[in-house]
């Protein structure tokens, strides 16, 4: 989104998709996304709306709690409002509610509880004189519906609360009990096995079958569907009679509810964390449905006193569980060229977190695979992540495709993007690969380019011996060369005893090349000599090259768009991730030595023309052995144009304009030994 009034059509977009979702979820209890899709849409129009607030209009989804209200049932106006929870996803978003909270209340105790978020449909019960008089649902959180007689129907919820010592003067006067209404697992899956047997269509999920049923209008139907309810809050008039939410779940107990056991009261941050990530592990064997917990301050005035801000009390939050699905805007479509020629495409994101990483790119697998779900640049996708698991599009939100969009051309973008090569897809073939590959021609290529000169220079190992090692079906891949024996080698023809020794002592006393020549050796197309020396130094190591996103390529000088993304895309293929995993096995470990303090250190050069000491090669080398840096062609951050004969007049004019200074070969000489 780089233009305001492509950010403010965005924002609308996402608000019309987002009001239809919340629809089908809150009023017609058929929701078509999941909850993840929803969340991450919302995030976004949240993101836009944080930077951009004069965009906020009043009817915007981030502004309301629930949905419109269904006709059939009586309006009932909520005493205390019916909020819902601000979201937080990790320990850094807990940290800075905590921050938020001592701004405006220093000097607290920290006191905080925590409990397992249900996932149903929020109820008040109210008692008059420990009588049940009235249940309401949430609604738009000031008015809600009364569904009193399709509650009384769950056996959970006491027509009369027990009574109980120490706790008497609950049952008289009014006293709100709030809860969740949930479906659990076990009821559920009874109930959509009989669905399956009178060959009727099955329920979507718990939560949306526990709302439908309770806004039935036929209670008899209600009392035929098991729901629970699960009380997490207790309300009077005077908030000093419930001074801890702590002690208003030890009154739920006492006054005949259901409420969760596992609640609890923790005295500091990394507690709560170790609760939160405790029932990472083991919510999925709880009899309900849960994304996540609620996190409060136990102290009830002090949570009063800190209030509301929009529709979310600001002492408490919702802490979500890492979400197996996410939205993301498809940037590029980059197509990677594996060493057997095969073409693979591959999606380039905006970063997006999804099962607890950041997910900035996904294999599309093959043109059919984009066809078939139709993904094009622009569009916005879900991805879904589970676990270790790698990343795939889903499918494509398709009303919130740009306008002007395009089904994504794959041979176009063969063509575009491989200008020099000829593709084909032969018989049942999914994959389009490059014309003659057929055979080991790429695999060939790129053995001989990663022990070339420029490369890992692995002595002897040029053009016919990879040839002979290949088509003996003894070398696979670049790092199977490492495997290679003195014996293997003796079996064939090309080889004696002495050359062969001489081959694999020179494979096996290059085992820690250089990092910046061993990402030269791997072919990432657009990556060259003097690219691969900037990205080592940016980076340090192969993993954490594999790791870097975009942006951070992006920020390495030289590298643009193009060349980001190409590195992004070989990164992406699950081949070339399986050959640096077996570079890792068979002993290879790149090293890396920073040259800072050279001196030619921070300082950038470009040769031209012919030099007549040393090969413009020699020369790179030189300048790079002392820290300087090796550029092509003359740029605004180029310090020295070194001129071998005559400059041509538009790179005089380039230098002139940059302030670049232009030295002899004799100076430079000079510059290199002084
Ligand atoms: P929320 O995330 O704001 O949570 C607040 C609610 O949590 C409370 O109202 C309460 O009912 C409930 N809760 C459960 N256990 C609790 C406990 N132990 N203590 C206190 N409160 C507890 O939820 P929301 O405002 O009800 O709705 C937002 C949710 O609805 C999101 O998760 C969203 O994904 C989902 N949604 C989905 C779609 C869709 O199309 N899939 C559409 C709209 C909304």
């Amino acid at each position: 989104m780089s233009t305001h009034n492509n950010t403010a059509g965005r924002a609308t977009e996402l608000r019309t998709i987002l009001a239809g979702y919340s629809y089908e979820y809150h009023v017609l209890d058929k929701p078509s996304v999941s909850d993840a899709v929803y969340d991450s849409l919302m995030g976004e129009l949240k993101s836009i709306e944080a930077e951009h607030p004069e965009l906020i209009t009043s009817d915007s989804p981030t502004q309301r709690v629930g949905s419109e209200l269904l006709g059939g049932f009586k309006k009932v106006t909520h005493t205390t409002r019916m909020l819902s929870l601000n979201d937080v996803f990790d320990v850094k978003d807990v940290e800075a509610w905590v921050v938020r909270m001592d701004k405006l209340l220093p000097g607290r105790k920290h006191e905080f509880f925590a409990d397992i978020k249900m996932d149903g449909l929020a109820c008040a019960l109210i008692y008059e004189d420990g009588l049940l008089v009235q249940a309401v649902t949430r609604g738009d959180s000031f008015i809600g519906e009364d569904v009193t007689q399709n509650v009384r129907t769950i056996t959970s919820v006491p027509l009369r609360l027990r009574e109980s010592a120490g706790f008497e003067y609950l049952l008289k006067g009014r006293l709100e009990i709030r809860g969740e209404i949930v479906m659990l697992k076990k009821h559920f899956e009874a109930l959509n096995e009989r669905q399956r047997q009178a060959g009727k269509p099955e329920f979507a999920n718990p939560r949306n079958l526990a709302a439908g049923t309770i806004r039935q209008l036929d209670p008899k139907l209600v009392a035929e569907r098991p729901l629970t309810f699960m009380g997490y809050d207790l309300i009077r008039e005077d908030i000093s009679e419930v001074p801890t939410n702590m002690f208003a779940y030890e009154a739920l107990t006492a006054l005949g509810l259901r409420r969760n056991q596992q609640a609890s009261v923790f005295t500091s941050l990394n507690d709560v964390m170790e609760f939160v990530y405790t029932w990472d592990k083991k919510r999925l064997k709880l009899p309900f449905n849960t994304d996540g917990l609620v996190i409060k301050l136990n102290n009830r005035q002090q949570f009063a006193d800190l209030g509301v801000v929009g529709k979310q009390p600001r002492a408490a939050v919702a802490y979500k569980y890492a979400a197996e699905q996410a939205t993301t805007i498809v940037k590029d479509i980059v197509i990677s060229i594996g060493r057997t020629g095969a073409a693979t495409p591959v999606a380039v994101f905006n970063p997006v977190k999804v099962a607890g990483t950041t997910v900035q790119h996904a294999s599309l697998h093959n043109a059919d695979e984009i066809a078939r779900k139709d993904i094009r640049i622009g569009d916005t996708v879900v991805i879904f992540k589970a676990g270790d698991i790698i990343p795939q599009v889903e499918s494509v939100v398709t009303e919130l495709r740009p306008k002007d969009s395009q089904p994504f051309n794959y041979k176009a973008a063969l063509a575009q993007q491989y200008p020099e090569l000829e593709f084909e897809r032969t018989g049942e073939d999914v994959v389009y690969r490059v014309k003659g590959s057929s055979g080991d021609f790429i695999l060939k290529r790129s053995i001989e380019y990663y022990a070339s000169k420029g490369a890992l220079d692995i002595d002897t190992l040029g053009e016919k011996n990879v040839i002979a090692l290949v088509d003996s079906g003894l070398v696979k891949d670049s790092a199977d060369i490492y495997l290679l024996t003195v014996d293997d080698l003796l079996k064939l023809d090309r080889f004696a005893e002495k050359s062969a020794e001489k081959l694999i002592s020179a494979i096996q006393s290059n085992k820690t090349p250089l990092l910046e020549r061993f990402i030269l050796g791997l072919g990432i197309r657009h990556v060259g000599a003097q690219t691969a020396i900037d990205l080592a130094n940016r980076f340090g190591s192969i993993d954490a090259l594999a790791a870097a996103t975009i942006d951070e390529l992006e920020t390495v000088e030289g590298i643009g768009k193009v060349v980001a993304e190409s590195i992004i895309a070989w990164f992406s293929d699950e081949d070339n991730i399986a050959l640096i995993q077996k570079f890792k096995d068979v002993g290879v470990k790149p090293t890396f030595i920073k040259k800072e303090g050279g001196k030619l250190s921070g300082k950038n050069f470009v040769v031209t023309g012919t030099l007549e000491t040393m090969s413009r090669d020699d020369a790179a080398d030189k300048i790079r052995a002392l820290g300087g840096t090796f550029q092509t062609s003359v740029a605004k951050d180029t310090h020295y144009l070194v001129a071998g004969g005559k400059v041509g007049a538009s790179k005089l004019q380039k230098a002139t304009a940059y302030g670049t200074a232009v030295i002899n070969e004799a100076e430079f000489v000079q510059l290199i030994k002084g």
